[in-house]
């Protein structure tokens, strides 16, 4: 069976007819939908230059569900300030494409406030990469990249890209925003443009695949959960996301992929279904390394995740475990009034942008903090400094990466160029079997009411 695969991989790969595992969100409005997509690989015959400084390289589809006019031209400007943020941070080869919508939330889904660690919270946004992409990472992982970043790699052949890098949407109800014009902030108001530059870090590949897809009430955390069918049954993988590369254990130090890779020894054995699957995972050791993680995830100062030489503390005081909040956030104990405050889960209100920043320090790089930037560069992205014309170097940890094959490993020779392309099988975990959700790449914020 697997040196059938590995004639396949070989056949396929000089045919350039190969098919990546990519998932899609495709609905802004349902932030934790999932759906597994079809993305054949494609060859493309542009070149991208690098991009010139000074321009903005998003482009903004964005929908506004009211009527108000007025407002809705403030919130595109709030986002054309946040892209060129990013974009003077950031060397983009190639331009981002968001989707965007301003609406009223809480009609859409029924709900605008929740409880969290006894805190009523409110929605006021959120984003995620609209695709991520399944590719082999230099050290032999396979990783879900986000589409924005595997565009940035320039590779020419390459899983097809969805028309969307970042879907993103933000609540026109039940929150004051202040805009730039406005006068002095209200004490009630929040900055919308530093929600939109927060969300789109997130969609910038800013979010970890840690979470509990198992049971209602968190207690283990394992990364995205993928399954194969095959002819006897299924296969289950543990695979990350590329932000959960560089995340460490404290006071260790072990790195969370390892503990992913020990977790992952379910990929040869097939199961007749998922609930065998489950039923067999929750009672194997490997079960205790996704409990040891979720109690990393609610102990202060326990997880940490590489920002060039340095380390940055990540969210892991929230109690109970929120995975909205937890992880994929900067410490809000460490880096509140820092330069790097712009990551944290949530935001005080009655403070612009522009006081944070100066609140941090006056960072002569304005709201992307020297801890992101260094750990933007450690996903892929080339960083720029805006005090002066020189560029950090481009990352090359990703250079080298291979685009993952998931070809049927029972095709025939006569058929390949066919079989390449059919859909295969791969599905994704379903929590209790009631729904097809992976909560990756959604993400929401919420401030203390
Ligand atoms: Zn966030």
């Amino acid at each position: 069976m697997w040196s059938k695969s590995f004639l396949l991989f070989f056949i396929c790969n000089i045919t350039f007819i190969l098919a990546s595992l990519c998932l899609d969100r495709p609905d802004p409005l349902r932030l934790d939908y999932l759906e597994r997509v079809s993305c054949p690989m494609v060859k493309e015959n542009k070149t991208y230059s690098n991009s010139r400084r000074n321009t903005n390289m998003f482009n903004l589809t964005f929908t506004c569900g009211i009527t108000d006019i007025s407002l809705c031209e403030k919130v595109k400007n709030a986002f054309e300030s946040a892209e060129q943020i990013l974009s003077d941070a950031i060397m983009f080869n190639q331009f981002v494409n968001i989707n965007a919508t301003f609406t009223n939330i809480c009609v859409a889904y029924g709900a605008c406030t929740s409880i969290s660690s006894g805190i009523e919270t409110q929605v006021i946004g959120g984003a995620g990469p609209s695709r991520v992409m399944m590719l082999k990472d230099d050290d032999g992982v396979y990783r879900f990249y986000p589409q924005s970043l595997v565009k940035q790699l320039g590779n020419k052949v390459h899983p097809k890209y969805s028309d969307y890098d970042i879907n993103a949407i933000f609540n026109s109800e039940g929150v004051s925003y202040w805009f730039k014009g406005d006068g002095n902030i209200k004490s009630d108001q929040i900055d919308l443009e530093m929600v939109i530059l927060h969300e789109l870090v997130h969609g910038l590949g800013f979010l970890t695949s840690l979470n509990d897809y198992m049971h209602d009430i968190p207690q283990g955390l394992t990364p995205y959960v993928v399954g194969i069918i095959n002819n006897s049954g299924s296969n289950y993988h543990f695979i990350e996301a590329t932000f959960d590369k560089y995340m460490s254990v404290v006071p260790t130090g072990q790195n969370v992929s390892d503990i992913i890779k020990q977790m992952d020894v379910f990929n040869n054995i097939q199961y007749s279904n998922q609930d065998n699957f489950t039923t067999t995972f929750l009672s194997s050791p490997q079960y205790n390394l996704a409990t040891d993680l979720f109690s990393k995830a609610t102990k202060s100062n326990s997880l940490t995740i590489l920002s060039g030489d340095d380390t940055i503390f990540l969210e892991t005081s929230l109690t109970p475990f929120n995975s909205k909040s937890s992880i994929s956030h900067f410490s809000s104990k460490k880096y509140t009034n820092t330069s790097d405050f712009l990551m944290r889960f949530s935001i005080e209100r009655g403070k612009t942008l522009q006081q944070y920043v100066k609140m941090g320090g006056n960072y002569a790089n304005g709201p992307i903090g020297p801890k992101l930037r260094a750990f933007l560069k450690s996903l892929g992205y080339t960083i720029l400094d805006s005090t002066s014309n020189a560029q950090t170097s481009i990352s090359t940890t990703i250079s080298i990466i291979e685009l993952i094959i998931w070809c049927m490993l029972t095709i025939s020779l006569t058929n390949i160029i066919t079989s390449c392309f059919i859909e295969i099988d791969i599905f994704l975990y379903e929590k209790n079997n009631a729904f097809k959700i992976l909560k990756l790449g959604s993400h929401l914020i919420g401030y203390s009411a």
